[in-house]
C-alpha cells in the first residue's frame, strides 16, 4: 500500500511553494511529504510569466533567488485605455519580471527535490476520496492513502472537482500568442530573414511604435463587454527576446453581447504591426477568487487556481506562492493538535494579507468591469491617476511584506 502523511496533488508554484514553506517551518514534516504531478519538468505552462513584486519577496524569503531563471524585466508598466493612461515605474528597480514558466517551474521543482522532498513525475490523478481517517488518492499509477491531500492541481483541477462538484466556478477565458519583438517585424530584412522561424509575420501600415522594455495591459474592450484587457509584455524564448500578447476576459460581463475574444486581440495587435493570425493562438481558462469559492473539506485543502486567482488581472503566481505559505502554517496546526477537519482554513486564508488583498481585487473587479461604460473607463485610467495608484498600492500590492515569514 502506498501510504502518505502530506501528499500534494500538482507541482506548479502552489504545491512545491506549500512544500517549501513546511520544509522551512516544519522540517521534520519534509520527509513526509509527496508531489505527484502529471507532467514532467521542463513542462509547458500556458502563462504570460508576469512576476508582481511580492511573488520576489516571498521566493526571497523562502532563501530562493529568481535571478536564477531566465527573465527579462520590463522597466515600466502601463495600465491604459485606449493607448493612453498610467505609467507605473519602481525607483531604482524593475517594474515587472517576466519569466517562462516551463524555465521558472523547473527551478522551483529543482529546489524543492535539493531539500530532500520527493515528487513523483508523469502520475495523475484521477480522483480523491476523502474518508473519516485517510484520504485515497486514485491515480494512473495505483491508489495513493493519505493523511491529508493538497491540492494544488490549478484551475481545471480534480481534486477541486472531486471534493466540490457542484461548487459555484468562476472562470476566465485567456488567449495568448508569441511574437517577435516590434523591431524584429518592423524591418523587412531580418523579418525576411527569419520567416522560417517565425511563420510569416507581417507588417501593418499603421504600426505604432512601443518600447521593447515596456509592459501594457489596455482596458479598451471593457465597453464592448470583455470585462478584461490586453496584454503586451516583453518576455524570452532560449535567450531570444520576444512579445507575449493576450487577452483577459472575467467572463463578468458574459451575458452581454460580446465580439469573439480573439477580435480585440487582433485590433491590438494590428495597431503595433502584427498580424494575429500569422501566429499560433493558445488559450487556457483562469478560474479566479471570490470569497464563496469553497476551500477544504475534512482532510483535504486547496491551494492556487484551485482556489483562485486574482480577479482583476488574472494575475495568479505570486498568489499561488503565497497559499503555499497559509497551507503550510495550516498543514502544521493540523498534525500538531492531530485534527484535520480544516474547519478554519478559510479563515485563515481570508484574514491572512493575501486574503485581505484578494477580497480587495474581488471588489475592484466588480467596480472596474461592472461600470464597463467609456467615459468610466477613461475617468479611472486617465483621470483618477493619483487615487488608482494610491488604492493599488494600499490594498492591491505589497502584501507580500506582510505575510507571516517562514
Ligand atoms: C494565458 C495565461 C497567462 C497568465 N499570465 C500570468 C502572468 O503573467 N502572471 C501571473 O502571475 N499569472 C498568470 N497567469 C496565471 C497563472 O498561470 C496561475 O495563476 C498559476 O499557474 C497558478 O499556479 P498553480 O500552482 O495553482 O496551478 P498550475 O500552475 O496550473 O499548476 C498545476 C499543476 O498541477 C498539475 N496537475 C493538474 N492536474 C493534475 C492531475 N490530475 N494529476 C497530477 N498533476 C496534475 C499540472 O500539470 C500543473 O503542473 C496566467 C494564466 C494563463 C492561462
Amino acid at each position: 500500500m502506498l501510504k502518505h502523511d502530506i501528499l500534494i496533488i500538482g507541482g506548479g508554484p502552489s504545491g512545491l511553494s506549500t512544500a517549501l514553506h513546511l520544509q522551512r517551518t516544519a522540517p521534520h514534516l519534509a520527509p513526509r511529504i509527496l508531489i505527484l504531478e502529471k507532467a514532467r519538468y521542463p513542462r509547458l505552462k500556458l502563462c504570460a510569466g508576469g512576476l508582481v513584486l511580492d511573488a520576489e519577496i516571498l521566493l526571497e524569503r523562502l532563501g530562493l533567488d529568481v535571478n536564477e531563471v531566465p527573465h527579462v524585466d520590463a522597466d515600466s508598466i502601463h495600465f491604459d485605455f485606449q493607448a493612453r493612461g498610467l505609467n507605473i515605474r519602481i525607483p531604482k528597480r524593475h517594474a515587472l519580471r517576466v519569466i517562462r514558466r516551463d524555465e521558472f517551474d523547473n527551478w522551483l521543482a529543482q529546489k524543492v527535490r535539493e531539500l530532500g522532498i520527493e515528487i513523483r513525475e508523469r502520475v495523475t490523478v484521477k480522483n480523491i476520496l476523502s474518508q473519516t481517517n485517510e484520504v485515497l488518492v486514485e491515480t494512473d499509477q495505483g491508489t495513493f492513502h493519505a493523511q491529508v491531500v493538497v491540492g494544488a492541481d490549478g484551475s481545471n483541477g480534480i481534486t477541486r472537482l472531486s471534493i466540490f462538484p457542484n461548487a459555484p466556478v468562476y472562470t476566465a477565458r485567456v488567449l495568448e500568442v508569441i511574437t517577435p519583438e516590434y523591431n524584429v517585424v518592423a524591418s523587412p530584412s531580418i523579418s525576411e530573414r527569419r520567416s522560417n522561424l517565425l511563420a510569416k509575420p507581417s507588417i501593418s501600415s499603421r504600426r505604432i511604435s512601443r518600447n521593447n522594455k515596456e509592459a501594457f495591459f489596455d482596458f479598451f474592450p471593457v465597453p464592448n463587454n470583455i470585462a478584461g484587457y490586453v496584454w503586451d509584455f516583453p518576455t524570452q524564448i532560449n535567450g531570444e527576446r520576444m512579445r507575449c500578447w493576450g487577452i483577459y476576459d472575467t467572463n463578468l460581463l458574459s451575458n452581454e453581447k460580446r465580439p469573439q475574444l480573439k477580435e480585440p486581440l487582433a485590433q491590438e495587435m494590428e495597431r503595433h504591426g502584427f498580424n494575429l493570425d500569422d501566429y499560433e493562438i493558445k488559450g487556457h481558462p483562469i478560474r479566479w477568487f471570490s470569497p464563496d469559492n469553497p476551500m477544504s473539506v475534512p482532510r483535504v485543502l486547496l491551494v492556487g487556481d484551485a482556489i483562485g486567482a486574482d480577479p482583476i488581472f488574472g494575475e495568479g503566481i505570486s498568489i499561488a506562492l503565497g497559499y503555499g505559505n497559509i497551507a503550510a502554517r495550516e498543514l502544521i496546526h493540523a498534525f500538531e493538535r492531530n485534527d484535520f477537519s480544516f474547519r478554519r482554513y478559510k479563515v485563515r486564508v481570508l484574514t491572512s494579507p493575501l486574503g485581505q488583498t484578494l477580497l480587495s481585487r474581488w471588489l475592484i473587479t466588480y467596480i472596474i468591469y461592472s461600470l464597463k461604460w467609456k467615459w468610466f473607463q477613461i475617468l479611472l485610467w486617465r483621470i483618477l491617476k493619483p487615487i488608482v495608484i494610491a488604492v493599488s498600492w494600499i490594498f492591491v500590492l505589497n502584501w507580500g511584506r506582510r505575510m507571516p515569514k517562514p
